[in-house]
């Protein structure tokens, strides 16, 4: 990932704002990364300034030791480095136009460990349905199977050991404007604009450090 470390900047998104309509719109686009991502950085930015002890540490090692910080700056690491993690990990994860499934190596994991891709689609999507208040559902990799897991604000998977392939950003501020309510419609809208190429690296890159 790009601009790992202290002082973060926001890196510009790998596309244009309205690269994703008519799945997801050029204004949520520029609001979710413009606005949201850059809090998120600017409070992070914010908090190391006053521990110095904590600039040399990537967003990835911020975020592993957050947990054996004191409160509340364990707290505030955790959402704040996982905000800009979990962002950049979603914006990158997206493309249009997009291929519908996977394939290569990713595919066949999928099919391996769901039977096949609808049956992974269903499962993903029922996962993403079943975040409570604001979250992500991710596909991760971990012990040589891939598998489905929610994660609640901004805390990651990494926190858990588990390795990365590709989420979905289900705080509203994904999706209102143009959804309004509709979770369920900005999923199906989603699985439009994945980024196959880049999941399909990243399991790679899991598998090559042995996650
Ligand atoms: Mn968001």
């Amino acid at each position: 990932m790009e601009n790992s470390n202290y002082p973060f900047v926001n890196t510009p998104l790998p596309y244009d704002y309205d690269a994703l309509e008519p799945f997801i719109d050029e204004k949520t686009m520029y609001l979710h990364h413009d606005k949201h991502l850059q809090t998120y950085i600017d409070n992070l930015n914010a908090v190391l300034e006053k521990h110095p002890e904590l600039q040399k540490l990537s967003l990835e090692q911020l975020i592993k030791i957050s947990v054996r910080l004191p409160k509340p700056l364990q707290t505030t690491v955790r959402n704040n480095a996982g905000g800009v993690y979990n962002h950049r990990f979603f914006f990158e994860g997206l493309t249009n136009p997009a291929q519908k499934e996977p394939h290569g190596r990713l595919a066949q994991a999928i099919n391996q460990c769901f039977s096949d891709f609808d049956r992974f689609e269903s499962e993903f999507k029922k996962a993403a349905l079943s975040v409570f208040g604001s979250g992500y559902a991710w596909l991760v990799y971990s012990r040589h199977r891939l598998r489905t897991v929610t994660t609640p604000n901004q805390n990651t998977p990494i926190e858990q050991g588990l390795c990365p392939i590709l989420n979905i950003d289900v705080w509203e501020h994904a999706y209102y404007l143009k959804h309004y309510n509709l979770r369920a419609e900005y999923i199906d809208d989603w699985f439009n604009i994945i980024n196959w190429d880049k999941a399909e690296q990243n399991l790679i890159n899991c598998i090559k450090n042995r996650n």
